[in-house]
């Protein structure tokens, strides 16, 4: 398909700035050619202003994700933080929804000779802080909605973590799992070619995310600098070997083991004592527990998408990362037995690191947790009612909005090292990691003590004044 018709399935809601006032206008993108429609406070999907459909109890089986949309979470939280500092609804609207959404064709022969048409997106939420960032998802049940959700909880993320971005997030719903490596990157080259032209290194910088790594950023680098010239700075993510960043395979992981020092300081739980369950062993997952190990922590159970296992003894997280490296299903690893989704829930630990997809802690199982506290690494993963249960149970959540901050903070330092064509060490790294990661928490944890709020509320409330106060002070709102 060529580009122009790719592009006639755009839709998008933006004027030609960097980020509009309220109200909206129809014309022709100045940057991009495409047409702009109206901008729409409110989307289809989800129920647009946040209010979230009630799940019914035991409707979903405790070992599987919930059915309520991401969108509707964040929504969901975004809607109370709003409402609690007292932002305007009209500012509300326009913070709520997102600035530019880009969808587009991807049609790949795959080695049965037949071509398979995937889409592509890719929602630019808010850029009133700095330059779109987010990362890249390729999985099948990538939808408008769950990549307008991601892009949303970017903004304040970013905010939260004081990194000078905004929020954006992309994603193809191929069957990331089943490519070959050649099938997957005609993916990622052709997604890059529809895009790029909303992309840049001033204007919106991706990385990598579930289904996605540093070859998937290699290769849409490498089709960004077909089309533009050399650009590093484009995605960030990288391999080593081509500008990436050292300490940003393993930053949200990392992130999230300075985030649990910090919450085990003020719950009184040892880190070298503590037991820890990892649920989703992939990236963030599996770096977490090699980090969370070398503080002395036990991993006591681990799960994939495949199957879960289980140690009381404790499993060798090295071994387990290169058990899965070099192909192995985490069910057949030797030094554990195998577990049921359910009883990895269930497994007794100090702490909880959910970091698979969204949705995976709810109404059905969120009373089978039997942890002090939870670190979300994943995105979404706890829906609005069993953050509601954990509460009433007394267990601590430090949430996914600033808890896996650490791999765009580490994206961050990579763009620029990029822009610097200068290498920092990784130690250098690490440490500006934790700085940022500390600062955060503790920003977040003295705003819900003023407050008396949880924790997620509290950083919800920051990030919105932060990109409020931005945004207003940019002239894009009153
Ligand atoms: P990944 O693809 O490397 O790993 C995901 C893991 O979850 C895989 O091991 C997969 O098998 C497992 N999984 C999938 N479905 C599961 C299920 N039903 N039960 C148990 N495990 C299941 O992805 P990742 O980059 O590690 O991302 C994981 C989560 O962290 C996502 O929600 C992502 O948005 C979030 N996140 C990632 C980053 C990053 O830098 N990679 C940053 C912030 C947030």
């Amino acid at each position: 398909m060529a580009d122009d018709e790719a592009r006639t399935a755009t839709k998008e809601s933006a004027d030609a700035k960097q980020q509009e006032p309220a109200g909206g206008q129809t014309g022709t993108d100045q940057e991009t050619g495409d047409t702009v429609t109206e901008k729409q406070a409110l989307h289809e999907g989800g129920t647009g202003d946040g209010q979230v459909t009630p799940e019914a109890p035991g409707s979903t089986p405790a070992g599987e994700r919930a059915e309520i949309s991401n969108f509707e979470i964040v929504n969901h939280y975004f809607n109370r933080a709003a409402e609690r500092i007292g932002l305007r609804d009209d500012v509300a609207a326009v913070l709520r929804s997102a600035y530019r959404e880009v969808q587009v064709q991807i049609p790949v022969t795959r080695t049965d000779d037949r071509i398979h048409v995937y889409t592509g997106y890719r929602v630019q939420h808010n850029g009133a802080r700095g330059p779109y960032k987010g990362g890249v998802r390729f999985h099948p049940e990538v939808d408008l909605d769950e990549v307008r959700a991601l892009a949303s909880l970017m903004t304040w993320k970013t905010a939260i973590a004081g990194i000078p971005y905004g929020g954006a997030k992309g994603g193809v719903n191929c069957p990331a799992d089943e490519l070959e490596a050649h099938e997957k990157e005609k993916v990622a080259r052709s997604f890059m070619s529809k895009i790029d032209k909303v992309l840049g290194p001033t204007r919106d910088i991706p990385a990598p995310d579930v289904g996605t790594n540093a070859q998937t950023m290699a290769w849409m680098m490498d089709e960004y600098g077909k089309l533009h010239g050399h650009t590093p700075a484009i995605v960030t993510g990288k391999p080593i070997s081509l500008e990436g960043s050292y300490g940003r395979e393993a930053a949200t992981g990392r992130g999230l083991v300075y985030m649990y020092r910090e919450a085990a300081a003020a719950l009184g739980i040892r880190p070298s004592e503590s037991r820890f369950t990892v649920q989703g062993f992939g990236n963030v997952g599996s770096w977490a527990s090699r980090i969370m190990q070398e503080l002395g922590a036990k991993l006591v159970a681990a799960s994939d998408a495949f199957g879960a296992v289980r140690s009381d003894e404790g499993l060798d997280a090295e071994a387990l990362a290169s058990h899965v490296a070099d192909g192995g299903r985490l069910r057949d690893f030797e030094g554990g037995e195998e577990i049921s989704a359910v009883e990895l829930l269930e497994t007794e630990c100090e702490v909880f690191i959910p970091a698979a997809l969204g949705g995976m802690i709810h109404k059905s199982n969120a009373e089978r947790l039997r942890c002090k506290l939870v670190v979300e690494g994943a995105n979404s993963p706890t829906t609005p009612a069993a953050d509601e249960i954990l509460e009433d149970r007394g267990v601590f959540v430090v949430p996914d909005v600033m808890a896996n901050a650490g791999g765009v903070v580490v994206s961050y330092f990579e763009w620029a090292q990029n822009l610097q064509h200068f290498r920092w060490e990784e130690r250098e790294v690490n440490e500006k990691l934790g700085r940022i990661m500390r600062r955060a928490y503790r920003e977040v944890a003295a705003r819900a003590e003023k407050d008396e709020v949880p924790f997620r509320l509290a950083a919800y409330e920051v990030g919105i004044e932060r990109v409020a106060d931005a945004a207003r002070t940019r002239g894009y709102i009153s």
